[in-house]
């Protein structure tokens, strides 16, 4: 089944390490609402029904005021019908957790939340630049759980330079007693304010083995107190998948409206232009249609993200001789420990994912031409 997928592109203020896109001027937000009502309209053929999972994500969706949100899901409601088995999720910041807006949130159906706390250090916080403090991390979780979201995502960043003691702070996230944690490493986004600080060396990020140890310490810690490292950067409690990302990994169709936002169905990818204004006027749009060889390193890519790996059955039987010869070139990082190969799926070990942009390179599908 498919997913949908709703940008909301405002931000209290910049992060800067984000290149997502946003803006912070609110006048925005009427024309939006308005827009993405009439995109919401022109495009829900593409997308068949039931659907498996809604998603809002940002920018910064929990800035949308109860009736806002209320008004976008009435619209999408109309257009693709409602389930209590949806999984509905909306990306919430901290600050944002007020009772009024997660009552709302529980009227209008949402059941799940994705909280970026980002860190529970106060230091580590104040290094990235993010509108909050740690203490309203905590209290509006304990708000959201009191008030019944029993499906609560929670993010982490590290490796950002500032880790002091990333054990310590392991046994604060325990303590939260969510059901998902994405744990991202900090990457430097071009174009980006954390890409000048770095360009100038005002910033370190930090050195291979250190971020080595850093994953492990996650991967270990989180594992020993119940939580399945289904994904590189995800991990969660027997259930709790994200349904919704999971079907990206899976390749599933999905509808992704509001700026900047991308869809995928039928092998083509569509992307909206990265432009409210322009997207408030006539929404523009660039698509593709992805050749065969795409489709095998999308799966090779995908696949290997995950801890189930690549179904080897199912991609021969679409690549037969590309699966062969990727199957080939697999057996040296297997003989390395960096891949793994049983039942028929092939996936990378705890140290293969460390360099999976690499070893996901070196199994693409090249054209000799
Ligand atoms: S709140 Fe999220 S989307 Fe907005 S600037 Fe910060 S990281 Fe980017």
């Amino acid at each position: 089944m498919a997913g949908l997928y709703i940008h909301i592109p405002f931000c209290h203020k910049a992060c800067p390490y984000c290149d997502f896109y946003f803006l912070t001027n609110q006048k925005w937000k009427a024309p939006f609402i308005e827009a993405l009502e009439g995109e919401i309209h022109d495009r829900a053929e593409e997308l068949e029904i039931p659907i498996e999972s809604i998603y809002f994500g940002g920018g910064t969706p929990s800035m949308l005021v109860p009736e806002e949100m209320a008004r976008i899901l009435e619209c999408i409601e109309g257009h693709f019908g409602r389930s209590n088995e949806i999984e509905l999720t909306i990306e919430a910041n901290p600050e944002d957790l007020s009772e009024k807006n997660l009552e709302s949130w529980k009227q209008c159906g949402i059941n799940r939340l994705s909280i970026g706390v980002q860190t529970l250090n106060e230091e580590k916080l104040k290094g990235l630049g993010r509108n909050h403090k740690v203490q309203d991390s905590i209290e509006g979780l304990e708000r959201a759980q009191r008030l019944g979201f029993g499906n609560i995502s929670v993010d982490l960043i590290f490796a950002t330079g500032d880790e002091k003691d990333l054990d310590s702070e392991l046994d604060d996230y325990l303590r939260l007693d969510v059901q998902h944690i994405s744990a991202y490493g900090l990457t430097v986004e071009e174009g980006t304010p954390l890409a000048r600080l770095v360009g100038k060396g005002r910033k370190t990020l930090v050195e291979d083995d250190e971020y080595r140890r850093q994953f492990l310490l996650i991967h270990e810690k989180l594992e020993s107190a119940g939580f399945g490292h289904y994904e590189i950067s995800n991990y969660a409690k027997d259930g709790f998948e994200s349904r919704h990302n999971s079907s990206y990994w899976n390749r599933k169709a999905y509808l992704g409206l509001g700026p900047s936002a991308h869809s995928y169905r039928n092998n083509s990818r569509r992307w909206n232009e990265s432009n409210l204004p322009n997207y408030c006027k006539q929404i523009q749009f660039e698509e593709e249609a992805l050749s065969a060889r795409d489709q095998f390193n999308e799966a090779i890519m995908t696949g290997l993200r995950q801890k189930r790996g690549v179904d080897l059955a199912e991609l021969s039987e679409r690549f037969p001789a590309a699966t062969k010869s990727m199957i080939e070139q697999s057996e040296g990082f297997i003989q390395d420990n960096l891949m793994e190969k049983n039942d028929n799926f092939l996936r990378l070990s705890l140290e293969g994912m460390l360099m999976s942009d690499h070893i996901c390179s070196e199994l693409f599908w090249i054209d000799e031409d």
